[in-house]
Formats: structure tokens, sequence, C-alpha cells
């Protein structure tokens, strides 16, 4: 067997170790005689696994107690249409425009109510996080929209915008667990789970209970209403037990790390390993803007096209896989999640610089 270093946006990398536990349990859960999969998401078994779970990213969060956690399908495109179809109570939010995803987010929200940019970077191509004071807040904004971390463009919010009062919304789907959050300071924050924490086929919603309405409006199906997950422990109708079960062995390995402090620690060191690189290289340019750089995608050029398809061929030969941009925008992409570990960017700023070297006088 033999395992490559995965730069892919998502699904994505998982830690190896997670993998291994979870292929020992495959044939028989804690004796049970039974795969997870195999289980009724009604057993006491998955009882325990949903509750540890959430009782470890309580912990790995220090999420108040005023907040649920609720484990949802349909991934983000379904949070894009639940954030509005649940908070709009007025039918007035405020979206800031720093990538596809939050357009996407913003646009979805437009089919319910009057959905407004409050800022945006898309004249730069996403370059950047707007900055404070050009974010307009209304005043009878139900919420605030924003997307911590743009997966596809390499930025990430580094201070949050002030909402005067209106509750803060987030997408962090690709910076989950990455660093410390103060959660208070969030209205409500939802995540995919399959960029930075498990499998694919989840998304947890982390929202503070006096935004959970038993009065929205009637059209809205059942299982997109935030209160049928909070009312049944996610447990309404079959969640997909295996992608849970998956997402709590993460919590337990990102806690036998120390917490996500180390893990912030270790992602700075990651990123500023690629970034150093980029900014000294005579080949390769960050497209991202210095005060606006993510630490989990790390986007870059080389300003000529053909060269970039080579890049990420002759990368792939090298066990260095998924490297090319997101489809809407190429150039390169190397997305260092949480279960990336620091060699595999070492091996990667290596492959950049012989790549380099042999590519100088092209
Ligand atoms: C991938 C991604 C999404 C879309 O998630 P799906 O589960 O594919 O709908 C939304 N937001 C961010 C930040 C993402 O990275």
């Amino acid at each position: 067997m033999s395992r490559v270093y995965n730069f892919s946006a998502g699904p994505a990398v998982l830690p190896e170790e997670v993998l291994r536990e979870a292929a020992d349990e495959m044939l028989d859960y804690n004796g049970s005689g039974m795969s997870v999969m195999e289980i009724s998401h009604r057993s006491k078994l998955f009882q325990n696994i949903i509750d540890e779970a959430e009782k470890d990213l309580r912990d790995l969060m220090q999420i108040p107690d005023n907040y649920k956690v609720l484990w949802i399908q349909g991934g983000g495109h379904v949070q894009f249409a639940m954030v509005p179809l649940n908070l709009m109570k007025h039918k007035k939010a405020d979206y800031v425009i720093t990538g596809q995803w939050a357009k996407k987010a913003w646009q979805e929200a437009q089919k319910y109510g009057d959905a407004r940019a409050a800022a945006s970077s898309a004249e730069s191509g996403f370059t950047y996080i707007p900055k404070a004071e050009e974010i307009e807040i209304r005043e009878d904004a139900d919420y605030v929209y924003i997307c911590l971390n743009n997966t596809i463009y390499g930025t990430a919010w580094h201070e949050l915008p002030d909402t005067k009062g209106k509750p803060l919304i987030a997408d962090i789907s690709s910076c989950f667990l990455s660093e410390p959050l103060d959660v208070s300071k969030f209205g409500m924050l939802w995540g995919g789970v399959q960029k930075n924490v498990g499998p694919a086929g989840v998304a947890i919603a982390i929202i503070r209970e006096d935004l959970i309405r038993p009065d929205i409006e009637e059209f809205v199906p059942t299982m997109l209403r935030y209160d049928t997950y909070a009312n049944s422990g996610s447990l309404y109708n079959t969640p997909p037990v295996y992608t849970i079960y998956m997402c709590g062995k993460v919590f337990k390995w990102l806690k036998r790390q120390g917490g996500l402090e180390a893990m912030q620690k270790r992602n700075q060191e990651k990123a500023a390993i690629l970034y150093d690189f980029l900014d000294h290289s005579s080949m390769f340019v960050p497209t991202a803007e210095k005060d606006s750089r993510s630490l989990m995608n790390v986007t870059f050029v080389t300003n000529d096209k053909e060269l970039d398809s080579l890049f990420v061929k002759e990368a792939e030969q090298a066990g260095l896989v998924s490297l090319k941009g997101h489809r809407s925008v190429g150039g390169m992409r190397a997305s260092i999640y949480n279960a990336m570990p620091k060699e595999g960017v070492v091996k990667l700023v290596e492959f950049m610089k012989d790549f380099e070297a042999k590519h100088a006088n092209r």
C-alpha cells in the first residue's frame, strides 16, 4: 500500500490514524458483530456515538450551553437555503461576497427575501477580504452572512466584521476546527464536514438557541427547519451514521493532538513554509493578498497556463496529488487541512524548487 500526499480541497485528506481505526472496526464495531454502517440509528450503540461526538466537539470548540449542535444532510448547498428560510425573519439580510460560496449563498437567499451584498471583492477576482469600512450593514438586517474561509480563492477573515448587533452567520466549511474560534461571537456557524473534518454527508450547524424559530413559514419543508433537528437530537429521520461516526473519531484525534490551539500552531507552521517559499519564488506567484491569506487553502499560479498544467501533472507523478486550482479560477491550490502532515508541505516545497530549477529557462 502506498499513500500519496493529497492536497484536495474536498473531499479531502483524513488522518491516517483515524482511517486505520475505522478499518479495524469495519466488520465488528465494539463487539456488536456489525459494522457501524449496519447498526440502527435508534440503537444505544449509535446514540453513544452521536452523543460522544457532540460532547467532544463542544469540548474542542468550547461551545457555550446556549448553542445547539445539529447534524444536517445535504452539505453546504442545503445550508445556503436553510439559513434564509429559518433566519430571515423580516426578509432582509446582508451578505459579504468574498467568493463563489458566499455568492451562491447570497443568490439562494435572494429567492426568499431581500438579500443584499454588504460588500464584495468580486472586482479583484476575490483576492482579498473587504475592510471593515467597506462593509455596509443595514439597520434592519436580520443577520449578516460571511464565508470565513474562501476555499476556492485561498482567503480568510482574520478579523470579524462589526455587525452592529445583528447575528453573524458564518460558513466555516473549509476552516472548521483549524484554529480556536469564539463561538459566542456568532449567531450561527455551519460547516460541511468534507473539507476539514470527515467524509462527505453532513453539515454541522452550531446555532444559538434563540435563533431557532418555531414560527417560520408553513411552507418550509420539515427537513429544512432547524427546529426539526434541534427537537430530535438530529434523529428525526435516518442520519448519515457512518459520517457521524467518522467525525467523532476525528474529534478524538484532534483532542489527542492537543486540541485547536495545537492545531492552529501546526497549521500556521505549515502555511508559513509554503507562503515563505511563494513569496521568494521567481516562478510561482501567490494569488491572495497577504493580509487575507488562508491557512487552509494556498492558491498560486505561474502566470503560464501550460506551465501550470505541467506542474500539476508532474507533481502527481511525484505523489503530490490534487493540486489543480478550482475549475472556475485555474492555477494551483494546495489545501493543507489539519490532516496534512508537515512533511507533505515540505515535500511539496522541495518539489516546487526542483520544478522551478528544471523549467527556469522556459
Ligand atoms: C465546499 C464548500 C461549500 C459547498 O459544499 P457542498 O457540501 O458541496 O454543498 C460551501 N462552502 C464552502 C466554504 C466550501 O468550501
